[in-house]
C-alpha cells in the first residue's frame, strides 16, 4: 500500500555529486535510480525535477563576470545533462522513462506540457522534467513547486543530504533540532532555509505539501511512500 498516488520528486544537482566536488557520481546516480524504480514498481506515478548545481549555477556565474540571463540558461542546460544521466540510469534498470524539457531541444527531450507528463505517468513511465521553469531568475525548487502543482501531485518530495528541516543548519550547529512537521508560515517567520521563498510561496498558495527527507539512505524513499514518519512534513 502506498500513501501517495502521484508524486513530484525534487533532486538537487549537488546530490548527484556524491562525494565528488563536481559533476556526477555514477554510484550515487545508480543508487537513486534503484530507489526510484522500487517505488515505480509499487505503482506510484512519478515526475522528477532535477537541478543543475553540480555543473553550473547562474548566480555564481555572475560573480565571475557572466551575464545573468546567459548564466541561468547555462544552469538550465546543466539540468538537461543531469536529466539525461538519470534517464540513462533508469533505462539501464529496464525502467521506462521520458525526458521533457522546458526549453525546446529535440531530440534531447520533448518540449514540456502538463498533458505529456500526465499521459506518460499514466502509461507507467517515469517523467524527468529538466530546464526548471524555462526562465532565468528562477530555481529548480521553484520549477518543482510549479510542476508539482501543474501535474496535480499529491506531494512534493524534496530529497536532500539532511534528514529534514532543522532549527539551524545541523552540519554547522550541533544543538540544532529537527521538526517532524512545520507550517509554511513558520518557515517564513523563523527564516528557515528549506527552499527559496518563491518556491515556498507557490506551495503555500496552492496547498502542495512538501516532505523533506534524506534521500542518500537507500530505502528512505520507499518509507516516505509507505507513509512512515521520516523527514519533515511541511503543510498549511
Ligand atoms: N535555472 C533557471 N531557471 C529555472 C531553474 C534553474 O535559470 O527555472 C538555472 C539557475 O541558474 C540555477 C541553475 O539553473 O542556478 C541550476 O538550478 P538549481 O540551482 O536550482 O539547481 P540545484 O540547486 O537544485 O542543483
Amino acid at each position: 500500500m502506498t500513501k501517495f498516488r502521484r508524486i513530484l520528486l525534487k533532486l538537487s544537482g549537488e546530490s548527484l555529486m556524491g562525494d565528488k566536488q563536481y559533476g556526477i557520481d555514477e554510484a550515487r546516480l545508480a543508487s537513486y535510480a534503484e530507489q526510484i524504480k522500487t517505488i515505480a514498481d509499487m505503482g506510484v506515478q512519478i515526475s522528477i525535477v532535477i537541478g543543475g548545481g553540480n555543473i553550473f549555477r547562474g548566480l555564481s556565474g555572475t560573480d565571475k563576470g557572466f551575464d545573468r540571463v546567459k548564466g541561468d540558461q547555462m544552469g538550465m542546460l546543466a539540468t538537461a545533462i543531469n536529466g539525461l544521466a538519470l534517464s540513462s540510469a533508469l533505462g539501464a534498470l529496464g525502467q521506462r522513462n521520458r525526458l521533457l524539457t522546458a526549453i525546446r531541444m529535440e531530440p534531447v527531450g520533448q518540449f514540456y506540457s502538463k498533458w505529456k507528463a500526465i499521459n506518460a505517468m499514466e502509461k507507467g513511465e517515469i517523467v524527468i522534467l529538466t530546464c526548471g521553469t524555462g526562465n532565468p531568475f528562477f530555481t529548480t525548487d521553484t520549477g518543482s513547486a510549479l510542476r508539482g502543482i501543474e501535474i496535480e501531485a499529491d506531494v512534493m518530495l524534496k530529497g536532500t543530504r539532511v534528514d529534514g528541516v532543522y532549527t539551524a543548519d545541523p552540519e554547522k550547529d550541533p544543538t540544532a533540532t529537527k521538526f517532524d512537521t512545520i507550517s509554511y508560515d513558520e518557515i517564513y517567520n523563523k527564516g528557515l532555509k528549506v527552499m527559496d521563498l518563491t518556491a515556498t510561496t507557490m506551495c503555500k498558495e496552492n496547498n502542495l505539501p512538501i516532505i523533506v527527507f534524506d534521500m542518500d539512505t537507500p530505502g528512505n524513499l520507499e518509507k516516505v511512500i509507505k507513509g512512515e514518519n521520516i523527514g519533515t512534513y511541511v503543510h498549511a
